[in-house]
Protein backbone atom coordinates (compact mmCIF):
# COMPACT_ATOMS: atom_id res chain seq x y z
CA UNK A 1 0.00 0.00 0.00
CA UNK A 2 1.55 3.71 -1.09
CA UNK A 3 0.55 6.32 1.25
CA UNK A 4 -0.45 9.59 1.10
CA UNK A 5 -1.69 12.84 2.96
CA UNK A 6 -4.03 14.68 0.56
CA UNK A 7 -4.13 17.94 3.30
CA UNK A 8 -0.98 19.93 3.51
CA UNK A 9 -0.09 23.66 3.98
CA UNK A 10 3.05 25.00 3.69
CA UNK A 11 4.49 28.27 5.82
CA UNK A 12 5.95 29.49 2.59
CA UNK A 13 2.64 30.40 0.34
CA UNK A 14 -0.17 29.53 3.33
CA UNK A 15 -0.20 32.88 5.99
CA UNK A 16 -1.64 29.94 8.59
CA UNK A 17 1.22 27.40 7.52
CA UNK A 18 4.18 27.48 10.84
CA UNK A 19 5.84 24.23 8.65
CA UNK A 20 8.61 25.52 6.00
CA UNK A 21 7.82 22.69 2.83
CA UNK A 22 11.29 21.85 4.54
CA UNK A 23 10.45 20.12 7.32
CA UNK A 24 7.29 19.00 5.83
CA UNK A 25 8.79 16.63 3.54
CA UNK A 26 11.27 15.23 6.58
CA UNK A 27 8.33 14.71 8.40
CA UNK A 28 6.40 12.58 6.14
CA UNK A 29 9.41 10.77 5.00
CA UNK A 30 9.80 10.08 8.90
CA UNK A 31 5.99 8.98 9.27
CA UNK A 32 6.85 6.34 5.99
CA UNK A 33 4.61 8.60 3.55
CA UNK A 34 4.79 7.98 -0.19
CA UNK A 35 3.27 11.39 -0.78
CA UNK A 36 1.83 14.52 0.09
CA UNK A 37 -0.20 17.22 -1.56
CA UNK A 38 0.26 20.31 -1.23
CA UNK A 39 -3.25 22.01 -0.98
CA UNK A 40 -2.36 26.23 -0.08
CA UNK A 41 -4.97 28.09 0.49
CA UNK A 42 -6.07 30.21 -2.65
CA UNK A 43 -8.24 33.37 -2.00
CA UNK A 44 -8.64 36.93 -2.16
CA UNK A 45 -7.12 37.53 1.38
CA UNK A 46 -4.18 35.92 0.11
CA UNK A 47 -3.80 37.66 -2.83
CA UNK A 48 -4.18 40.96 -0.88
CA UNK A 49 -0.90 40.15 1.42
CA UNK A 50 0.88 39.86 -1.92
CA UNK A 51 2.54 43.16 -3.48
CA UNK A 52 1.70 42.62 -7.37
CA UNK A 53 -1.81 42.26 -9.01
CA UNK A 54 -0.18 40.34 -12.08
CA UNK A 55 -1.93 36.88 -12.55
CA UNK A 56 1.33 35.20 -13.72
CA UNK A 57 3.34 36.90 -10.30
CA UNK A 58 0.53 36.20 -8.24
CA UNK A 59 0.46 32.38 -9.40
CA UNK A 60 4.50 32.22 -8.97
CA UNK A 61 4.02 33.36 -5.43
CA UNK A 62 1.28 30.81 -4.57
CA UNK A 63 2.97 28.23 -6.00
CA UNK A 64 5.96 29.00 -4.00
CA UNK A 65 4.96 26.21 -1.28
CA UNK A 66 4.57 23.53 -3.47
CA UNK A 67 8.09 24.14 -5.59
CA UNK A 68 10.09 24.01 -2.44
CA UNK A 69 8.26 21.10 -1.53
CA UNK A 70 8.88 19.19 -4.34
CA UNK A 71 12.25 19.99 -4.77
CA UNK A 72 12.72 18.53 -1.50
CA UNK A 73 10.78 15.22 -2.20
CA UNK A 74 12.24 14.81 -5.48
CA UNK A 75 15.54 14.93 -3.80
CA UNK A 76 14.56 13.10 -0.55
CA UNK A 77 11.96 10.20 -1.92
CA UNK A 78 8.57 11.98 -1.46
CA UNK A 79 6.27 12.14 -3.87
CA UNK A 80 5.03 16.04 -4.38
CA UNK A 81 1.60 16.71 -5.42
CA UNK A 82 -0.08 19.95 -6.93
CA UNK A 83 -3.60 20.32 -5.05
CA UNK A 84 -5.60 23.83 -4.37
CA UNK A 85 -7.82 24.83 -0.88
CA UNK A 86 -9.96 27.22 -3.13
CA UNK A 87 -12.29 29.81 -0.99
CA UNK A 88 -14.95 31.77 -2.94
CA UNK A 89 -15.91 35.34 -2.08
CA UNK A 90 -19.20 34.51 -0.93
CA UNK A 91 -18.60 32.60 1.95
CA UNK A 92 -15.91 31.03 4.35
CA UNK A 93 -16.14 27.63 2.86
CA UNK A 94 -12.96 25.92 1.47
CA UNK A 95 -12.84 23.48 -1.37
CA UNK A 96 -9.97 21.27 -2.07
CA UNK A 97 -9.22 20.96 -5.95
CA UNK A 98 -6.97 17.36 -7.23
CA UNK A 99 -6.53 17.13 -10.80
CA UNK A 100 -4.61 20.47 -11.15
CA UNK A 101 -1.16 21.36 -12.70
CA UNK A 102 0.94 24.66 -12.54
CA UNK A 103 -0.66 25.52 -16.30
CA UNK A 104 -4.10 25.35 -14.82
CA UNK A 105 -3.30 28.07 -12.46
CA UNK A 106 -1.51 30.27 -14.92
CA UNK A 107 -4.12 29.69 -17.55
CA UNK A 108 -6.54 30.15 -15.54
CA UNK A 109 -6.38 34.20 -13.90
CA UNK A 110 -8.16 34.95 -10.24
CA UNK A 111 -10.20 31.47 -10.58
CA UNK A 112 -11.43 32.36 -7.21
CA UNK A 113 -13.74 35.14 -8.08
CA UNK A 114 -16.77 33.39 -8.87
CA UNK A 115 -19.20 31.01 -7.34
CA UNK A 116 -18.78 27.60 -6.62
CA UNK A 117 -21.96 26.85 -8.45
CA UNK A 118 -19.97 28.80 -11.57
CA UNK A 119 -16.71 26.74 -10.86
CA UNK A 120 -18.32 23.72 -10.44
CA UNK A 121 -19.94 24.17 -14.37
CA UNK A 122 -16.67 25.44 -15.58
CA UNK A 123 -14.90 22.81 -13.87
CA UNK A 124 -16.22 19.99 -13.10
CA UNK A 125 -14.74 17.49 -15.78
CA UNK A 126 -11.50 18.63 -15.50
CA UNK A 127 -11.37 19.06 -11.82
CA UNK A 128 -11.88 17.10 -8.34
CA UNK A 129 -13.62 19.32 -6.19
CA UNK A 130 -13.76 17.99 -2.61
CA UNK A 131 -15.38 20.16 0.30
CA UNK A 132 -12.91 20.84 3.03
CA UNK A 133 -13.70 20.36 6.67
CA UNK A 134 -17.20 20.72 5.76
CA UNK A 135 -19.36 20.83 8.94
CA UNK A 136 -16.37 23.18 10.69
CA UNK A 137 -18.12 25.64 10.66
CA UNK A 138 -21.37 25.69 9.12
CA UNK A 139 -24.66 22.89 8.68
CA UNK A 140 -25.35 23.05 4.83
CA UNK A 141 -23.10 21.86 2.09
CA UNK A 142 -23.15 23.21 -1.23
CA UNK A 143 -25.37 20.63 -3.26
CA UNK A 144 -24.40 20.33 -6.82
CA UNK A 145 -21.19 22.36 -6.69
CA UNK A 146 -18.65 19.37 -5.57
CA UNK A 147 -18.11 15.61 -6.53
CA UNK A 148 -17.31 14.89 -2.57
CA UNK A 149 -15.96 15.91 0.84
CA UNK A 150 -14.10 15.47 3.53
CA UNK A 151 -15.39 12.86 6.09
CA UNK A 152 -12.61 13.33 8.31
CA UNK A 153 -10.12 16.94 8.88
CA UNK A 154 -7.02 16.36 11.33
CA UNK A 155 -6.94 20.20 12.05
CA UNK A 156 -6.69 19.65 16.26
CA UNK A 157 -7.24 23.50 16.85
CA UNK A 158 -11.33 23.47 15.05
CA UNK A 159 -14.11 21.56 15.79
CA UNK A 160 -14.65 19.76 12.45
CA UNK A 161 -17.55 17.71 13.34
CA UNK A 162 -16.27 14.48 11.74
CA UNK A 163 -19.25 12.53 12.77
CA UNK A 164 -21.57 15.26 10.87
CA UNK A 165 -19.63 14.72 7.59
CA UNK A 166 -19.46 11.07 7.92
CA UNK A 167 -23.85 11.12 8.26
CA UNK A 168 -23.71 13.58 5.33
CA UNK A 169 -21.71 10.92 3.05
CA UNK A 170 -23.52 7.83 4.33
CA UNK A 171 -27.03 9.73 2.96
CA UNK A 172 -25.05 11.14 -0.31
CA UNK A 173 -23.30 7.71 -1.43
CA UNK A 174 -22.34 8.76 -4.73
CA UNK A 175 -19.90 11.92 -3.30
CA UNK A 176 -16.33 10.79 -3.11
CA UNK A 177 -14.77 10.73 0.52
CA UNK A 178 -11.29 12.10 1.98
CA UNK A 179 -9.74 12.46 5.14
CA UNK A 180 -6.43 14.67 5.12
CA UNK A 181 -4.56 15.96 7.78
CA UNK A 182 -4.81 19.37 6.95
CA UNK A 183 -0.90 19.66 8.63
CA UNK A 184 -0.28 23.64 9.18
CA UNK A 185 1.63 22.95 12.52
CA UNK A 186 4.11 20.39 14.21
CA UNK A 187 2.12 17.56 15.45
CA UNK A 188 -0.61 17.77 12.88
CA UNK A 189 1.14 15.66 9.86
CA UNK A 190 0.76 12.16 9.08
CA UNK A 191 -2.96 11.91 11.60
CA UNK A 192 -4.86 11.28 8.23
CA UNK A 193 -4.62 9.03 5.00
CA UNK A 194 -5.16 8.28 1.26
CA UNK A 195 -4.25 4.46 0.54
CA UNK A 196 -3.63 3.14 -2.88
CA UNK A 197 -2.38 0.08 -4.29
CA UNK A 198 -0.22 2.06 -7.02
CA UNK A 199 2.09 4.94 -6.62
CA UNK A 200 0.37 8.09 -7.10
CA UNK A 201 3.24 10.82 -8.58
CA UNK A 202 0.73 13.68 -10.00
CA UNK A 203 -2.35 15.47 -9.18
CA UNK A 204 -4.19 14.06 -12.36
CA UNK A 205 -3.21 9.78 -11.29
CA UNK A 206 -4.12 11.51 -7.35
CA UNK A 207 -7.51 12.38 -9.15
CA UNK A 208 -8.28 9.56 -11.49
CA UNK A 209 -7.53 7.21 -8.46
CA UNK A 210 -10.41 8.65 -6.34
CA UNK A 211 -12.74 8.42 -9.23
CA UNK A 212 -12.53 5.06 -9.92
CA UNK A 213 -12.74 5.04 -6.16
CA UNK A 214 -9.15 2.59 -6.21
CA UNK A 215 -8.50 3.70 -2.98
CA UNK A 216 -9.21 3.34 0.83
CA UNK A 217 -8.43 5.96 3.82
CA UNK A 218 -6.31 5.87 7.21
CA UNK A 219 -7.27 7.54 10.21
CA UNK A 220 -4.98 8.10 13.32
CA UNK A 221 -7.75 9.67 16.03
CA UNK A 222 -11.14 8.55 13.69
CA UNK A 223 -11.56 5.08 13.10
CA UNK A 224 -14.55 4.64 13.96
CA UNK A 225 -15.57 6.94 10.73
CA UNK A 226 -13.25 5.68 8.59
CA UNK A 227 -14.54 2.16 9.78
CA UNK A 228 -18.45 3.24 8.53
CA UNK A 229 -17.13 5.90 5.91
CA UNK A 230 -15.08 3.01 4.06
CA UNK A 231 -18.39 0.78 3.18
CA UNK A 232 -18.89 2.26 -0.36
CA UNK A 233 -15.18 2.75 -0.97
CA UNK A 234 -13.97 0.22 -3.27
CA UNK A 235 -10.91 -1.59 -1.50
CA UNK A 236 -12.20 -1.30 1.82
ZN1 LIG B 1 -4.99 27.29 6.89
ZN1 LIG C 1 -6.55 23.31 4.75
Amino acid sequence: MFRYDTHVHTKETSRCGHLTAEQIVKKYIELGYDGICITDHLHQEYIDTLDTKQWYSIADAYLAGYRTAKEWGDRLGLSVILGVEIRFPESERDYLLYGVDEMFLYRHPFLYDTTPQAFYGTFCDEVLIIQAHPFRNYEFIHEGCIHGLEIVNGNPRHANRNDRALQYALDNPDLFRLCGSDTHRIGDEGQNALLSCAPIHDSFVLRDTILRRDYSLWSKNEKDIILAGCKNIGKC
